[in-house]
């Protein structure tokens, strides 16, 4: 009794139409759950055995989890592939596209929409891999993975890791990666820092306790600490081989007659694999509070989103060797945060490598090349083949 899959094209159309917005202000938030009923529709007229799982506390997120043929459990634990993407994008601006976000639309080669490279058209084109396939012909599951709110704060991939339950044995995420493979990518961490002291009249210093100056004297100490860091921690894959601190934000006091009451600061950290966004918290909290203390001022430092972990997987992985043969690049190292890090710790052996470019990622006129989507399903039923049909 079921139906036929639509064809790509219509997949695509279905997905881009459907918009799944994820955001930290409530008001440019959006359920995922209209996208993941489409998706639910299509996989199960494929034949695969879908679920819906609700993320703990919020009725209008959810993850997707479909599979095709039936678990098995190797040595290692379970076996098989996961296709795995995040079903929301991110908030746009209508009126600087000149396509609209919305709606699929083909020009110069190009398809243009909201989640055409960063990546709801990923589940059409895995989808479209597992087209034709029997489940009795897998000797290994197929499973294809949506996740909720990767773009805010990747509650979805933190539900499932959370969960526990082991998904697969390799995973491939088909986040922009220009078709060519990623192994490693580096942790993400955003952070404030305010200083609280006293304010008083610019003309008598002892009659205020400057939180500016205490900001003064805590950007040093994290500059010298960047450095420490840098000359501590190497990786030679990443581009920038080293870890990362931005102090992108300051703002303290009101006016130059006043002395300043408070200051904040944030920070975006950059971890390479081997670092930990607990460890990285602890050492800073260490500096600010020694700064703080010397000048008698307040402190506090607060996470501004969820940390997300570095990523790494083995360059020896199946998964990893399989891309790269697959694609005739060798793997690399990216510096900006993935889901990779929370499938790692399932026991999930990911690649990051999709059909898109990031360039195009989080930018008005987001498109595809069309150009690149016939590779991509090919490296998919590529990874169909050897991760779920041929004998081990
Ligand atoms: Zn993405």
């Amino acid at each position: 009794m079921s139906r036929p899959v639509p064809s790509l094209r219509q997949m695509l159309e279905g997905l881009i139409a459907t918009p799944s917005v994820s955001s930290s202000q409530p008001d440019r938030d959006q359920s995922n759950r209209p996208l993941l009923e489409l998706l639910a529709t299509w996989l199960a007229d494929a034949g695969f055995a879908v679920e819906i799982l609700a993320l703990p506390g919020r009725p209008d997120k959810a993850n997707l989890i479909a599979t095709l043929g039936g678990g098995v459990r190797g040595p290692n634990g379970p076996e098989g592939l996961v296709l795995a993407g995040h079903a929301d994008t991110v908030p746009f601006d209508g009126h600087l596209w000149r396509h609209d976000p919305l709606r699929l639309t083909e020009e110069g080669g190009r398809l243009y929409g909201l989640g055409t490279s960063d990546m709801k058209s990923f589940f059409a084109l895995a989808i479209e891999a597992a087209r034709g396939l029997a489940p009795e012909a897998l000797r290994r599951p197929l499973t294809i993975l949506a996740t909720a709110d990767e773009e805010s704060a990747m509650h979805g991939a933190r539900a499932l890791l959370e969960a526990g339950r082991p998904l697969g044995r390799y995973a491939l995420i088909g986040e922009p990666t220009g078709l060519r493979p990623v192994r490693l990518n580096k942790g993400v961490m955003g952070e404030a820092i305010r200083l609280v002291g006293r304010s008083g009249h610019a003309s008598d210093p002892s009659l205020g306790l400057s939180a500016l100056e205490g900001m003064h004297a805590v950007l040093t100490e994290l500059l010298a600490w960047r450095e420490e860091l840098a000359a501590q921690h190497r990786h030679s894959a990443f581009a920038i081989p080293y870890p990362t601190i931005n102090p992108g934000y300051i703002h303290g006091g009101d006016n130059a007659n006043r002395i300043c009451g408070e200051c904040e600061l944030h920070l975006d950290l950059r971890l390479l694999p081997g670092l930990t966004p607990e460890a990285l918290r602890a050492g800073l909290e260490r500096r600010v509070a020694a700064v703080a203390a010397a000048r008698g001022l307040q402190w506090e430092v607060t996470a501004l989103f969820p940390s997300i972990p570095p990523a790494e997987t083995p360059a020896d992985s199946a998964i990893v060797e399989a891309a790269e043969a697959l694609t005739g690049h060798p793997a690399e190292a990216v510096n900006f945060g993935t889901e990779a890090p929370f499938f790692n710790a399932l026991g999930l052996e990911t690649i990051v490598l999709g059909p898109g470019d990031i360039a195009q990622a989080h930018q008005p006129d987001e498109y595809l090349e069309a150009a690149r989507i016939a590779p991509m399903i090919e490296l998919l039923r590529g990874l169909i083949r050897r991760f779920c049909l041929d004998a081990a």
